[in-house]
């Protein structure tokens, strides 16, 4: 079996900078059971959360952006999450997406945005395997 060009492992800590949280527009995938979570976190019932902080613009249930493409959820003057807690598997899970991870070219494209790649901790590939593994939304 061919090894993935990560076999030796990746480098990644967060900087905590809020790029990814803007930008680009883009899908936030949301499972049935973070939906509770984070409605409950927030007080409101599923279907307020559904109406007033989501879209089904992607396809299936993703937290909406605002015009200027920031998620609904992210505080500019902090460069916070407001549900930093209880965020969704997508945005803990990143940069550890098997579209990114599915060839150098994609991660390198995706580092010069996120200046937390190829820096800071070690990830051994056991680690970005069990990632891979938990990704609700793309296999690689
Ligand atoms: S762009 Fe990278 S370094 Fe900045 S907040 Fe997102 S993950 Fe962290």
């Amino acid at each position: 079996m061919v090894e993935p060009w990560w076999s030796d492992g990746l480098f990644f800590s967060c900087l905590g900078c809020g790029r990814c949280c803007r930008g680009e527009p883009g899908a936030i995938w949301l499972t049935r059971a973070e939906e509770k979570i984070i409605s409950q976190y927030l007080g409101i019932a599923e279907d307020l959360f559904i109406s007033d902080f989501c879209t089904r613009k992607w396809g299936n249930l993703s937290i909406r952006e605002k015009i200027n493409g920031e998620c609904v959820f992210y505080q500019p003057s902090s460069n916070k999450c407001g549900i930093y807690e209880v965020r969704p598997l997508q945005c803990r899970l990143f940069p550890f997406w098997p579209s990114l991870l599915y060839s150098r070219k994609n991660w390198e494209k995706q580092a010069s945005f996120c200046p937390g790649m190829n820096q800071g901790q070690y990830i051994a590939p056991d680690e970005i395997r069990k990632k891979l593994g938990l990704c609700p939304f793309q296999k690689l």
